[in-house]
Protein backbone atom coordinates (compact mmCIF):
# COMPACT_ATOMS: atom_id res chain seq x y z
CA UNK A 1 0.00 0.00 0.00
CA UNK A 2 0.97 3.75 -1.07
CA UNK A 3 0.03 6.67 0.35
CA UNK A 4 -0.10 10.43 -0.49
CA UNK A 5 -0.16 13.06 2.27
CA UNK A 6 -1.06 16.21 2.05
CA UNK A 7 -0.29 18.20 5.58
CA UNK A 8 -1.37 21.89 6.20
CA UNK A 9 -0.44 23.23 2.46
CA UNK A 10 -0.53 26.83 1.86
CA UNK A 11 0.76 27.82 -1.96
CA UNK A 12 0.38 31.08 -3.52
CA UNK A 13 0.16 32.17 -7.15
CA UNK A 14 2.06 35.65 -7.73
CA UNK A 15 2.53 36.72 -4.47
CA UNK A 16 -1.39 36.09 -3.61
CA UNK A 17 -2.14 33.13 -1.23
CA UNK A 18 -4.76 30.38 -2.75
CA UNK A 19 -4.15 27.34 -1.17
CA UNK A 20 -4.28 28.04 2.95
CA UNK A 21 -4.06 25.00 4.56
CA UNK A 22 -4.93 22.12 2.67
CA UNK A 23 -4.93 18.51 4.76
CA UNK A 24 -5.88 15.30 2.80
CA UNK A 25 -4.72 11.71 2.73
CA UNK A 26 -4.73 8.93 -0.38
CA UNK A 27 -4.27 5.48 -0.26
CA UNK A 28 -3.83 3.58 -3.44
CA UNK A 29 -6.86 1.12 -3.53
CA UNK A 30 -8.87 4.19 -2.93
CA UNK A 31 -10.72 6.99 -5.36
CA UNK A 32 -11.39 10.21 -3.93
CA UNK A 33 -13.48 13.23 -5.31
CA UNK A 34 -12.40 16.78 -5.04
CA UNK A 35 -15.66 19.44 -5.02
CA UNK A 36 -15.86 22.57 -4.58
CA UNK A 37 -16.71 26.08 -6.36
CA UNK A 38 -15.04 27.75 -8.89
CA UNK A 39 -11.57 29.48 -8.23
CA UNK A 40 -11.43 27.73 -4.93
CA UNK A 41 -7.97 26.12 -5.61
CA UNK A 42 -8.94 22.37 -6.61
CA UNK A 43 -6.20 23.18 -9.75
CA UNK A 44 -4.24 24.99 -8.05
CA UNK A 45 -4.28 21.61 -5.68
CA UNK A 46 -3.11 19.31 -8.22
CA UNK A 47 -0.32 21.69 -10.43
CA UNK A 48 1.08 22.15 -6.44
CA UNK A 49 0.98 18.16 -6.19
CA UNK A 50 2.88 17.90 -9.82
CA UNK A 51 5.20 20.32 -9.22
CA UNK A 52 4.01 23.02 -11.42
CA UNK A 53 7.27 25.99 -10.76
CA UNK A 54 4.48 28.93 -11.69
CA UNK A 55 2.81 28.23 -7.74
CA UNK A 56 4.77 28.58 -4.69
CA UNK A 57 4.51 26.46 -1.70
CA UNK A 58 4.92 28.35 0.96
CA UNK A 59 4.63 26.28 3.78
CA UNK A 60 3.24 22.56 4.38
CA UNK A 61 4.39 19.34 2.71
CA UNK A 62 3.36 16.34 0.27
CA UNK A 63 4.42 12.91 0.78
CA UNK A 64 4.11 9.68 -0.84
CA UNK A 65 5.57 7.37 1.73
CA UNK A 66 6.73 9.34 3.41
CA UNK A 67 9.30 10.85 0.96
CA UNK A 68 8.41 14.77 0.30
CA UNK A 69 7.71 15.29 -3.23
CA UNK A 70 8.25 19.08 -2.68
CA UNK A 71 11.89 18.42 -2.94
CA UNK A 72 11.66 16.49 -6.33
CA UNK A 73 11.13 17.92 -9.56
CA UNK A 74 8.52 17.13 -12.27
CA UNK A 75 10.11 14.35 -13.66
CA UNK A 76 11.33 12.67 -10.64
CA UNK A 77 7.52 13.04 -9.15
CA UNK A 78 6.22 10.96 -12.03
CA UNK A 79 8.84 8.55 -11.41
CA UNK A 80 7.61 8.37 -8.04
CA UNK A 81 4.47 7.25 -9.45
CA UNK A 82 2.29 10.47 -9.95
CA UNK A 83 0.28 11.50 -12.93
CA UNK A 84 -1.52 14.42 -13.57
CA UNK A 85 -4.62 15.00 -15.98
CA UNK A 86 -4.84 18.12 -16.60
CA UNK A 87 -8.08 20.40 -16.21
CA UNK A 88 -6.74 21.89 -20.16
CA UNK A 89 -4.09 19.31 -21.29
CA UNK A 90 -1.36 20.56 -23.64
CA UNK A 91 -1.36 20.37 -27.44
CA UNK A 92 2.24 19.70 -28.56
CA UNK A 93 2.80 19.75 -32.40
CA UNK A 94 5.97 17.99 -33.42
CA UNK A 95 5.32 14.65 -31.28
CA UNK A 96 2.70 11.97 -32.28
CA UNK A 97 0.71 10.76 -29.29
CA UNK A 98 2.17 7.31 -29.59
CA UNK A 99 5.85 9.26 -28.95
CA UNK A 100 4.94 11.12 -26.48
CA UNK A 101 3.38 7.82 -24.45
CA UNK A 102 5.61 5.42 -25.08
CA UNK A 103 8.72 8.03 -24.05
CA UNK A 104 6.29 8.93 -20.98
CA UNK A 105 6.78 5.20 -20.12
CA UNK A 106 10.36 4.79 -21.19
CA UNK A 107 11.17 7.94 -18.29
CA UNK A 108 10.11 6.29 -16.00
CA UNK A 109 11.40 2.48 -16.38
CA UNK A 110 15.48 2.29 -16.10
CA UNK A 111 17.31 2.92 -19.05
CA UNK A 112 18.38 -0.45 -19.41
CA UNK A 113 14.57 -1.45 -19.57
CA UNK A 114 13.35 0.60 -22.55
CA UNK A 115 9.22 -0.99 -23.16
CA UNK A 116 9.91 -2.94 -26.91
CA UNK A 117 7.87 -0.95 -29.76
CA UNK A 118 5.69 -3.86 -30.52
CA UNK A 119 4.73 -4.67 -26.76
CA UNK A 120 4.25 -1.21 -26.58
CA UNK A 121 1.70 -1.23 -29.99
CA UNK A 122 -0.13 -3.58 -28.78
CA UNK A 123 -0.85 -2.30 -25.22
CA UNK A 124 -1.80 0.69 -27.52
CA UNK A 125 -4.02 -0.10 -29.83
CA UNK A 126 -6.01 -2.42 -26.70
CA UNK A 127 -6.51 0.29 -24.61
CA UNK A 128 -7.58 2.66 -27.39
CA UNK A 129 -10.04 0.51 -28.74
CA UNK A 130 -11.34 -0.34 -24.85
CA UNK A 131 -11.72 3.58 -24.67
CA UNK A 132 -13.43 3.61 -28.56
CA UNK A 133 -10.45 5.95 -29.75
CA UNK A 134 -9.63 5.62 -33.65
CA UNK A 135 -6.53 4.01 -33.96
CA UNK A 136 -5.42 6.28 -36.30
CA UNK A 137 -5.12 9.08 -33.57
CA UNK A 138 -1.84 7.51 -32.33
CA UNK A 139 -0.13 8.85 -35.46
CA UNK A 140 -1.69 12.22 -34.51
CA UNK A 141 0.48 15.47 -32.88
CA UNK A 142 -0.03 15.56 -29.08
CA UNK A 143 -3.68 16.65 -28.23
CA UNK A 144 -3.23 19.04 -32.07
CA UNK A 145 -6.61 19.74 -33.18
CA UNK A 146 -8.09 17.38 -30.80
CA UNK A 147 -11.80 17.85 -29.82
CA UNK A 148 -12.09 18.58 -25.64
CA UNK A 149 -13.81 15.26 -25.62
CA UNK A 150 -10.89 13.46 -27.31
CA UNK A 151 -8.53 15.04 -25.09
CA UNK A 152 -9.93 14.42 -22.32
CA UNK A 153 -10.45 10.15 -23.73
CA UNK A 154 -6.31 10.84 -24.40
CA UNK A 155 -5.87 11.53 -20.73
CA UNK A 156 -7.40 8.43 -19.75
CA UNK A 157 -5.32 6.69 -22.56
CA UNK A 158 -2.06 7.90 -21.39
CA UNK A 159 -3.03 6.98 -17.33
CA UNK A 160 -3.90 3.14 -18.50
CA UNK A 161 -0.89 2.73 -20.27
CA UNK A 162 1.44 4.94 -17.81
CA UNK A 163 -0.12 3.09 -14.40
CA UNK A 164 0.53 5.61 -11.89
CA UNK A 165 0.42 5.30 -8.68
CA UNK A 166 -1.83 8.21 -8.13
CA UNK A 167 -3.69 10.00 -10.15
CA UNK A 168 -5.29 13.31 -10.19
CA UNK A 169 -8.12 14.16 -12.71
CA UNK A 170 -8.62 17.58 -12.96
CA UNK A 171 -12.06 17.94 -14.38
CA UNK A 172 -11.54 14.49 -16.47
CA UNK A 173 -15.61 15.22 -16.97
CA UNK A 174 -15.57 18.70 -18.38
CA UNK A 175 -17.04 19.12 -21.85
CA UNK A 176 -17.67 15.36 -21.65
CA UNK A 177 -21.38 13.80 -23.81
CA UNK A 178 -22.60 11.29 -21.78
CA UNK A 179 -21.17 8.60 -23.69
CA UNK A 180 -17.75 9.83 -24.02
CA UNK A 181 -18.03 10.48 -20.01
CA UNK A 182 -19.04 6.15 -19.94
CA UNK A 183 -15.75 6.01 -21.95
CA UNK A 184 -14.07 7.91 -19.75
CA UNK A 185 -15.75 6.09 -16.80
CA UNK A 186 -15.13 2.81 -17.89
CA UNK A 187 -10.66 3.87 -18.30
CA UNK A 188 -10.54 5.01 -14.20
CA UNK A 189 -13.10 1.76 -13.46
CA UNK A 190 -10.75 -0.12 -14.99
CA UNK A 191 -7.48 1.14 -13.11
CA UNK A 192 -9.46 0.75 -9.93
CA UNK A 193 -7.23 -1.67 -7.51
CA UNK A 194 -5.02 -2.47 -4.67
CA UNK A 195 -2.28 -0.35 -6.51
CA UNK A 196 -3.96 2.21 -7.92
CA UNK A 197 -5.45 5.56 -6.25
CA UNK A 198 -6.78 8.40 -7.71
CA UNK A 199 -8.18 12.30 -6.61
CA UNK A 200 -11.04 13.09 -8.96
CA UNK A 201 -11.76 17.01 -9.54
CA UNK A 202 -14.97 17.48 -10.32
CA UNK A 203 -17.78 20.02 -10.60
CA UNK A 204 -20.72 17.41 -11.24
CA UNK A 205 -22.26 14.64 -9.30
CA UNK A 206 -22.83 12.74 -12.78
CA UNK A 207 -19.03 11.11 -13.13
CA UNK A 208 -19.35 10.20 -9.60
CA UNK A 209 -22.80 8.56 -10.46
CA UNK A 210 -19.87 6.06 -12.72
CA UNK A 211 -16.89 5.90 -10.86
CA UNK A 212 -18.55 5.41 -7.18
CA UNK A 213 -15.82 7.05 -4.39
CA UNK A 214 -15.03 6.19 -1.03
CA UNK A 215 -14.40 9.47 -0.17
CA UNK A 216 -15.77 13.04 -0.83
CA UNK A 217 -13.94 15.89 0.05
CA UNK A 218 -15.02 19.65 -0.59
CA UNK A 219 -12.99 22.25 -0.73
CA UNK A 220 -13.80 26.51 -0.10
CA UNK A 221 -11.58 29.35 0.01
CA UNK A 222 -8.28 27.44 -0.50
CA UNK A 223 -9.06 24.63 2.28
CA UNK A 224 -10.70 21.37 2.87
CA UNK A 225 -13.98 22.29 4.84
CA UNK A 226 -16.40 18.78 4.85
CA UNK A 227 -15.68 15.21 3.85
CA UNK A 228 -17.85 12.49 3.68
CA UNK A 229 -18.97 9.43 1.60
CA UNK A 230 -20.66 9.59 -2.11
CA UNK A 231 -23.84 10.95 -0.40
CA UNK A 232 -22.02 14.11 0.29
CA UNK A 233 -22.23 14.65 -3.32
CA UNK A 234 -25.36 14.15 -4.03
CA UNK A 235 -26.23 16.58 -1.45
CA UNK A 236 -24.35 19.20 -3.09
CA UNK A 237 -25.66 18.75 -6.09
CA UNK A 238 -29.01 19.12 -5.06
CA UNK A 239 -28.45 22.15 -2.24
CA UNK A 240 -25.49 23.90 -3.84
CA UNK A 241 -22.74 25.41 -2.10
CA UNK A 242 -24.23 28.10 -0.25
CA UNK A 243 -26.50 25.92 2.28
CA UNK A 244 -23.17 23.84 3.68
CA UNK A 245 -21.15 26.99 3.77
CA UNK A 246 -23.79 28.78 5.94
CA UNK A 247 -23.77 25.36 7.95
CA UNK A 248 -20.15 25.73 8.77
CA UNK A 249 -19.98 29.80 9.24
CA UNK A 250 -17.46 30.17 6.75
CA UNK A 251 -17.66 33.59 5.23
CA UNK A 252 -16.12 33.34 1.65
P1 LIG B 1 -10.39 26.00 -9.31
O1 LIG B 1 -9.62 24.96 -10.04
O2 LIG B 1 -10.88 25.55 -7.97
O3 LIG B 1 -11.49 26.59 -10.12
P2 LIG B 1 -7.89 27.48 -9.47
O4 LIG B 1 -6.94 26.70 -8.65
O5 LIG B 1 -7.81 27.37 -10.93
O6 LIG B 1 -9.38 27.20 -8.96
O7 LIG B 1 -7.74 29.01 -9.10
C1 LIG B 1 -7.71 29.47 -7.74
C2 LIG B 1 -7.48 30.97 -7.71
O8 LIG B 1 -6.17 31.27 -8.20
C3 LIG B 1 -8.44 31.76 -8.58
O9 LIG B 1 -8.78 32.93 -7.87
C4 LIG B 1 -7.62 32.07 -9.79
O10 LIG B 1 -8.03 33.27 -10.39
C5 LIG B 1 -6.23 32.19 -9.24
N1 LIG B 1 -5.20 31.82 -10.23
C6 LIG B 1 -5.07 30.63 -10.83
N2 LIG B 1 -4.03 30.63 -11.68
C7 LIG B 1 -3.49 31.86 -11.61
C8 LIG B 1 -2.37 32.50 -12.23
N3 LIG B 1 -1.60 31.84 -13.10
N4 LIG B 1 -2.10 33.79 -11.90
C9 LIG B 1 -2.88 34.44 -11.00
N5 LIG B 1 -3.93 33.90 -10.38
C10 LIG B 1 -4.24 32.63 -10.67
MG1 LIG C 1 -12.28 26.00 -12.25
MG1 LIG D 1 -9.76 24.14 -11.89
Amino acid sequence: MSELVIKDLHVSIAGKEILQGVNLKLKTGEIHAIMGPNGTGKSTLSESIMGNPAYTVTQGSVTLDGKNLLDMTVDERARAGLFLAMQYPAEIPGITNAEFIHGAINARRPEDDALPMRDFLKELYENMQFLDMKLEMSQRYLNHGFSGGEKKRNEILQMMMIKPKFAVLDEIDSGLDIDALKVVSRGINKMRGKDFGALMITHYQRLLDYVVPDVVHVMMGGRVVAEGGPELAKRLETEGYSKLRDELGLKI
